[in-house]
């Protein structure tokens, strides 16, 4: 039987300080009702949730009503083709969620065991999980501390004779600074896969993430920025990369003979239905994105009057899409992140930690055992994300921000 990975915190020595308490019970309070009438869900303000406002029943129906429901059908090729529109692509190989869509981008590429691929500490576990998937070597990056995201001058010092490819990831929906970056990978032939799970319309001087490297992966999660219930897609310029990838997603499928497999395959397809709901919600992505801003906007103007709270970043050179309104508590801030957090829960409103350092995962601490990033783990240890859905109204952020009044008020009084 598999063994889960047991990782106590006496034996991560001061790395035990910025793991997270446990998760905080979330207590019902009352809150404002959405006046446009979203589901009454309002006892409680969740960090994320769908926008389901647009053609996603219609187009559902339509594919009941056709009797094309599995993974073929013509909502997926317009799904494909809108989305790589709208990202800047020029193909899109929609598959089954956001995970595969990055183990199908770097499984194109051919790397195996033995080989490197370089990736920031502070992301989502999939994105080493789907190299590690391929047998090949996550090479960590620490952040730098303005965006959050991979610290692109750290790169070319973990460039190996092994390295294949990078991941950088639009953290939070901050695109990644992609010129110096793309220059590292050009120098040493090195594949670029973005990782744009979290960053559907997010722009880096004036050019749509999706389209900025050899490569690019979204994930359509239900508290993604577009969401097809469980969905991805690889998105790519490379003609190449798009053919062998729709390939691969369906067990790589021969077209000399048909049970012929030259290729190690996947199921990967995504099905009808789904891409029916990622029409639906691709034809809405200005909305979600201005909603996003707005919400954005409105969380910070309201926060800077609270001192201690460090408000999410926009370089001079990025839209920031906000898929998650991220805050780092200082020193001069009277609560710890988990008491923050607890206090938060307890009127109703729901928060998630930063994530948790790839080096710091039971699953990886010995293979990275020594090796430290100091920015990825201060992130770790003081940063939250606040509710951050596109449907957020104005009273629910007036609500959120009201509780850290009254958590700093109980703290300080
Ligand atoms: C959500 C996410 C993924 C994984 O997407 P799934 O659809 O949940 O498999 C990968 N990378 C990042 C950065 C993510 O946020």
């Amino acid at each position: 039987m598999l063994q889960p990975h047991e990782l106590k915190l006496e034996d991560m020595g001061d790395l035990a300080e910025i793991i997270p308490g446990p998760e905080p019970v979330l207590q019902m309070a009352v809150h404002p009702i959405d006046p446009f009438g979203a589901p009454q869900r309002r006892n409680i303000i969740p960090v994320c949730e769908p926008t389901l406002a647009g053609n996603e029943l219609k187009y559902v129906t339509e594919a009941v009503e056709t009797n094309w429901i599995s993974s073929r059908g013509t909502f997926i090729h317009k799904f494909e083709a809108l989305f790589a529109e709208k990202m800047g692509a020029r193909y899109g190989v929609a598959c089954a969620n956001g995970t595969v869509s990055l183990h199908l981008a770097l499984a194109t590429t051919g790397i195996g065991p033995g080989d490197e691929v370089i990736i920031p500490t502070f992301t989502m576990i999939a994105t080493a999980n789907a190299v590690v998937y391929l047998g090949a070597t996550p090479v960590l990056v620490d952040s730098e501390p303005v965006t959050w995201n991979m610290d692109v001058a750290q790169v070319e010092a973990k460039i190996t004779p092994r390295t294949k490819a990078i991941i950088p990831v639009h953290t939070y929906g901050h695109p990644v600074d992609m010129d110096p970056l793309n220059a590292i990978a050009q120098k040493h032939g090195v594949f670029v896969l973005e990782d744009a799970a979290e960053a559907h319309g997010a722009q880096y001087k004036g050019r749509t993430v999706g389209s900025l490297g050899d490569a690019a992966s979204f994930s359509f999660y239900g508290n993604k920025i577009i969401t097809t219930g469980e969905g991805g897609m690889v998105t790519t310029n490379r003609e190449d990369v798009a053919r062998l990838a729709w390939n691969l997603r369906d067990h790589a499928f021969s077209t000399e003979r048909h049970f012929w497999h030259k290729f190690m395959g996947y199921n990967y397809r995504i099905t009808n239905l789904q891409a029916a709901v990622g029409l639906a919600q691709t034809e809405q992505l200005e909305k979600f994105v201005a909603a996003r801003r707005g919400n954005a906007a409105y969380y910070t103007a309201l926060l800077r009057q609270i001192p201690g709270i460090v408000t999410p970043p926009e370089a001079a050179w990025a839209i920031n899409v906000f898929w998650m309104y991220g805050i780092v508590l200082d020193q001069e801030f009277p609560l710890t992140r988990d008491e923050l957090r607890n206090g938060l829960a307890k009127r109703g409103i729901e928060t998630r930690t930063f994530f948790i350092p790839m080096h710091c995962q039971p699953i990886y601490f010995d293979q990275y055992r020594g090796e430290r990033y100091p920015v990825a783990e201060d992130l770790c240890k003081r940063g939250l994300y606040l509710p951050s859905a596109s449907n957020l109204t104005r009273a629910d952020i007036e609500t959120v921000v009201a509780a850290i009044r009254e958590c700093v008020a109980e703290a300080t009084r």
